[in-house]
């Protein structure tokens, strides 16, 4: 209906003359990306790339990384993986061009990457050429009770650092192309999962920042490229201050956040927490809006002792708080720079900030 579009650009119009918060998306494919840029996204909050490695073409290779046990296996499964992702970042950046981008390294709970039947595993022992019982057995030993607390996230970058690297260089050239091919510059940000201590970071931080001087080097330019984390779980909260000095940004993982100070599972969390409400228990769902006396407690913490250690760090969130009305609320009254959701929320989210400022106001 035009006049109901003419209208809503002029609503959309008066939102984004009053939001101090900058709305980002979080997308992985360049159709939410152009969706997500049509609703009005400023940037990509959250490109989640283990979304990129469940076609037929990649399943294999990075299962194969996975299961492989000598870093030659590795690096060859990533040598076939890098033109992929390189194709896939280059879409990102030209569909964004002129807006930021935040690339976030491979985060899979292991288990959805291992072959979990017998004709895959079948299939794989013979393209690897290793006996069915002995690759079977492998994959039993890397099996994980409790697959979202277990090796995941940086954990994964710490014991397979050639994932970082093959990731960071396909970043790194794919920026180059898509500056060239749009004029736009593209200042890639690179952020890292799950991490919970400095150290962390920093190990993964060194791969980057040597993939990027490589890189730099053999295509003879410079990338203005930003590092930053993930905080989702309650110790980097409060080890924010000594991340901070390694991290240029901060995403806040509110699904990961919220399972780990509540203890509740987040898959599991719709089986109860409905009757919590009933019961009184609890006032709202805590994975649907922040929790101010936990999460959100944790988020302030976080947000100041970033700032403490680092005053110009760029403050954001990426779990589904980012596109909740309640939750941008607090976002606003904490001060975060931005907020990042799916990109059908992207337009309610703007609206959101905007009331959230005017009530901020108000308050004044
Ligand atoms: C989060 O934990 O809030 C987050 C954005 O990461 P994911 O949902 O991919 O774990
Ligand atoms: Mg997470």
């Amino acid at each position: 209906n035009p006049e109901l579009s003419e209208e809503f650009a002029t609503l959309m119009g008066w939102v984004d003359k009053i939001r101090r918060l900058k709305v980002r998306c979080n997308a992985d494919t360049p159709q939410d990306a152009k969706a997500a840029r049509e609703f009005g996204a400023e940037g990509i909050g959250l490109c989640r790339t283990e979304h990129m490695f469940f076609q037929d073409d990649r399943i294999f290779d990075i299962r194969a990384m996975i299961i492989a046990t000598s870093e030659e296996d590795r690096r060859r499964s990533m040598d076939k993986l890098l033109p992929l992702q390189r194709a896939d970042f280059e879409a990102l950046f030209e569909t964004m061009a002129g807006l930021p981008v935040t690339i976030r390294l491979l985060d899979p709970p292991l288990h959805e990457f291992l072959p979990n039947n017998r004709h895959d595993i079948a299939a794989m022992a013979h393209a690897l050429k290793i006996d069915e019982d002995s690759l079977t057995s492998r994959i039993h030993a890397m099996h994980e009770f409790n697959p979202m607390l277990g090796h995941r996230g940086c954990r994964l970058a710490i014991s397979k650092p050639e994932v970082v690297e093959m990731q960071a260089r396909a970043i790194f050239e794919a920026a180059v192309s898509a500056g060239e091919k749009t004029g736009a510059p593209v200042q890639p940000e690179i952020m890292v999962p799950l991490v919970s201590i400095r150290e962390e970071l920093e190990f993964v931080k060194a791969r980057i920042d040597s993939t990027a001087k490589a890189v730099m080097k053999e295509m003879g330019h410079e990338i203005d490229y930003r590092v930053g984390t993930m905080i989702e779980l309650p110790r980097a909260a409060l080890q924010a201050r000594k991340i901070a000095e390694s991290a240029e940004f901060f995403s806040f993982g509110t699904n990961d956040l919220t399972q780990t100070t509540y203890g509740i599972s987040r898959d599991d969390a719709a089986r109860f927490i409905a009757d919590y409400i009933k019961a009184g228990v609890l006032e709202q769902d805590p994975f649907i809006s922040i929790d101010i006396e936990g999460v959100g407690e944790l988020i302030e913490i976080a947000s100041e002792r970033g700032r403490f250690a680092r005053p110009d760090i760029t403050l954001g969130i990426c779990g589904e708080h980012g596109g909740d009305p309640v939750s941008i609320e607090f976002c606003e009254r904490v001060g975060l720079d931005y907020v990042s959701c799916s990109p059908y929320r992207v337009p309610i989210a703007r609206l959101s900030a905007a009331q959230a400022t005017l009530r901020r106001h108000q308050r004044i």
